[in-house]
């Protein structure tokens, strides 16, 4: 079925979604860099019909592998959705949730300004496990340049309620909007924080074709973060985030081939995430070196680290042989950076 999208979060293991997409329906909003179609790669919102199919045809692969798996309703914004049709689809998805033990739960993403208490109370009774706000900034700046039509106020006035409904709350940020800054985003990141989300995912701004952004890129007004500064900040995220006990269970689209054959400009790689991880350890290791007299060096890390610590296309090894290190990195188990001047060894 072409709306959905499987995939499994690095972190979570054994853990997946089933991602059907909503596309643009419900939305009465037209923001800037979103082109719904391009984004979920679909036209037509799936019916329940269709959804119950799918979960009754991909349970016994999952049960097969032991792999659980959360029905994800992303895309649009679920909670705008005529109320019928979303209730349908709860439907489907809360039924499969009560006959397949594969299904562990039902999450959605949706609007900060589309959360109430009367909705909350309906995805509950459904069996609503967690909530997504496509927050994307918290300036107000930020969120008016890109016709966001939400304020960082309405964000904040969801996450409150999400929270007291117990449904788990997840915030997603977006970087390199139209005014957006560095420091926006690491405000946002901050603001979030406060908000106390279990996940967070965040989206670097790919410019896409048919969009506001889209002309103000090709008029010259507006463009975004470039490829390295992006990596810069994502790794400042991710590291702020983890030290609060956030999970980033998305660092930059997914792979898509609607998005390639529709971007026009910012910042879309299907390894960003391994990027921004080998830039934390180049940090580090940049910040251990720092210490010691240039020249060459062997790093002991553990396997798992290995090509972080290398970098892609030895990126890393090559950015400290131009401060004067010459790095070898080698592997041994239960190092995670040890580094040993090269006579020593
Ligand atoms: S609210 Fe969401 S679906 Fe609607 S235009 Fe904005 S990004 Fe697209």
């Amino acid at each position: 079925m072409k709306q959905t999208d499987k995939h499994t979060d690095r972190q979570t293991g054994r853990q997946t979604n089933i991602s059907i997409f909503i596309p643009h329906i419900g939305c009465p909003h037209k923001c800037s860099f979103c082109d719904q179609r391009t984004i979920s790669g679909t036209q037509k919102p799936p019916r329940a019909e269709d959804i119950s199919a799918l979960l009754e045809e991909q349970a016994p692969h999952l049960s097969e592998r032991g792999i659980s798996a959360e029905i994800a309703f992303f895309g649009g914004s679920f909670t705008a959705i005529p109320r019928e049709y979303m209730t349908e689809l709860l439907e489907a998805a809360s039924a499969a949730v009560k006959r397949f033990p594969c299904y562990s739960g039902i999450r959605c993403s949706t609007r900060p300004d589309c959360i109430s208490e009367e909705v909350l109370d309906i995805l509950k009774s459904y069996g609503m496990t967690a909530i997504e706000l496509g927050a994307q900034s918290m300036s107000d700046e930020v969120l008016k340049a890109n016709e966001r039509g939400h304020s960082a106020e309405d964000v904040r006035k969801a996450a409150v309620l999400i929270r007291g409904s117990g449904i788990e709350l997840g915030l997603q940020m977006m970087t390199g909007l139209y005014k957006d800054t560095v420091e926006n985003c690491l405000y946002t990141a901050d603001e979030f924080i406060k908000l106390s989300p279990k996940t967070v995912r965040v989206y670097p701004t790919v410019i896409l074709k048919n969009t506001r952004l889209g002309k103000l890129f090709e008029s010259g007004e507006y463009k975004s973060f470039s490829f390295d500064e992006t990596v810069d900040l994502c790794a400042e995220l991710l590291q702020k985030f983890e030290r609060n006990d956030i999970r980033v269970i998305r660092l930059g689209l997914h792979a898509s081939p609607d998005v390639e054959r529709d971007k026009l400009g910012g910042v879309y790689h299907p390894a960003l995430r391994e990027i921004v991880e080998s830039r934390i350890v180049l940090r580090e290791m940049t910040e251990r070196l720092k210490a010691l007299p240039k020249g060459d060096y062997t790093i002991f890390t553990d396997k798992r680290n290995i090509s972080r610590t290398i970098g892609q296309k030895r990126e890393n090894i090559r950015r400290l042989f131009e401060f004067g290190y010459n790095i070898e990195v080698k592997e041994r188990a239960g190092e995670t950076l040890r580094v040993v001047p090269k006579e020593e060894i």
